[in-house]
């Protein structure tokens, strides 16, 4: 579709300043980082209005831990750069400064307006998403182009108050997300507004203004246009936030989850049993409790699991055509990634890695790939995937309790491997047929299909 450059005429925002006073409000300094007050200041002695904004204000507010700050200035982009050696400019959408300290960055935004008056560099696609957002505005028409009333703060360290102009102080106190002007506009602006008011809601606690959560199972859709890498990044937030359990919940009641992951979704759906979605939810959970713990998650088994229902139905399928189970494991993985990255921009350094640990389920099962001689099982402990793929079989247990044995068998594989060939006989070639020659150069494979 062609895109079109809107001229407006000018506006001013229609807002009140309410300034909260320091003791009308939790925010300290010493919680706020010393390098994001460093620019506040160093901004004010340059002659600028500086603010911190967003997120850290909102978290600070509610007693959380901002994970980064950033600041709202008059200054131009070009002017906070001469300030600061330090500082590198970045983005097209949003032109923005980057103040490095070592590992952290502070983020510095020039207050942009929402509307434009033909001087500034603003660009609309005609079904009305922003795709270029450059022009610069007074705090007012920066306050009312933020997404929530809750991120639309300004703390300033000229009296250390705070500055609200769209009454996110009492949205904040009460715990309630609300967009900033019409919802439907706002959503149709940016469709990732929604997976943003899922995201806030799951992380903060808030409930969400009836009138902000109204359009969203009608909109939903409009998200399949965003762009499928900012989409992979939203994921991210969304599930590795610590919060990815009340996420997926939300994302599912607003409808979001059938855009996000279509074939999950629907999988998830005719799944009756409820036994595929009981593993999504125990593995969040799990998620979860490791991002709490300070424990690494990572992306690869992230979607390996939010994409094994998908996994699980394409397999049936496949298998049902009369595909043989290593080939329609290949091709059901391979076709699920595919369809998925028309949606969400996952890396090839995390697909790969996540099909390995889907096709893994099937070699860490004896009843799938038979015996386990000796030189197989040191070969299996030492894929890369291994330990990935042992904790989602161990994951898959609350849907059925057909892998008990094999869990045992590689629990004890980890410490021990020769006990645990000799504590497990029953796979090493004693009893039925199939596990009867450990020699056999051909094994014939039962069909693989483990789906619950
Ligand atoms: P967190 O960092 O915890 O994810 P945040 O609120 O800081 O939350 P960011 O994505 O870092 O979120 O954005 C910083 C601020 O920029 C937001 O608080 C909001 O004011 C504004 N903002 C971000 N994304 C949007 C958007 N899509 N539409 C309007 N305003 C936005
Ligand atoms: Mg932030």
């Amino acid at each position: 579709m062609p895109t079109q450059t809107h001229t407006e005429s000018p506006r001013s925002a229609p807002v009140t300043l309410r300034v909260v006073p320091r003791d009308q409000h939790p925010i300290s300094r010493k919680d706020i980082s010393p390098n994001a007050l460093r620019v506040l200041y160093r901004l004010r002695e340059g002659g600028h209005q500086a603010f911190l904004v967003g997120g850290a204000v909102r978290d600070l507010m509610v007693g959380g831990h901002p994970k980064d700050f950033d600041v709202a200035t008059s200054a131009t982009p070009e002017e906070v750069k001469h300030l600061f050696r330090n500082c590198r400019l970045i983005g097209r959408r949003f032109r923005l400064a980057h103040v490095v300290f070592g590992r952290e960055i502070i983020e510095v935004a020039t207050f942009r307006a929402n509307s434009d008056d033909g001087s500034g560099d603003r660009q609309v696609h005609d079904d009305g998403r922003l795709l270029r957002d450059n022009v610069y505005g007074t705090i007012e028409d920066d306050a009312v182009r933020r997404d929530f009333t809750a991120n639309a703060l300004y703390y300033t360290i000229d009296d250390f108050s705070v500055h609200d102009y769209v009454g996110g102080f009492e949205d904040v106190q009460n715990k309630v997300l609300r967009l900033i002007g019409d919802p439907e506009t706002r959503y149709h602006e940016d469709p990732v507004r929604m997976l943003r008011v899922v995201r806030f809601a799951a992380k903060l606690g808030f409930s969400i203004d009836e009138a902000t959560a109204a359009p969203v199972p009608a909109l939903a859709p409009l998200l399949a246009d965003a762009a499928p890498a900012r989409l992979f990044e939203e994921c991210l937030k969304l599930f590795l936030s610590g919060y990815a359990e009340e996420s997926f919940l939300g994302l599912e009641r607003f409808g979001l989850l059938a855009v996000l992951f279509p074939e999950s979704a629907s999988a998830l759906k005719s799944n009756r049993s409820g036994a595929l979605r009981r593993v999504v939810i125990e593995g969040l959970r799990g998620t979860d409790a490791r991002v709490r713990a300070d424990e690494p998650v990572s992306p690869a088994f992230l979607f390996a699991l939010l994409l094994w229902p998908a996994y699980c139905r394409a397999l049936i399928a496949l298998q049902a055509q009369g595909v043989h189970a290593v080939e329609a494991q290949r091709r059901a993985a391979d076709r699920v990634t595919v369809h998925q990255l028309s949606t969400i921009a996952l890396p090839r350094r995390f697909s790969l890695p996540m099909q390995e640990i889907w096709l893994l389920q099937s070699r860490l099962s004896s009843a799938q790939s038979g015996p386990r001689p000796r030189k197989r099982v040191m070969r299996t402990l030492a894929h890369p995937r291994f330990r990935a793929a042992f904790d989602f079989l161990a994951l898959r247990q609350v849907a059925s309790d057909e892998h008990a044995e094999d869990i045992a068998f590689w629990r004890d594989a980890q410490s021990d491997p020769d006990n645990a060939i000799a504590v497990h006989p029953e796979v090493e070639g004693e009893g039925g047929e199939e596990h009867a020659a450990p020699r056999r150069r051909r094994r014939r494979r039962r069909p693989a299909a483990s789906t619950q």
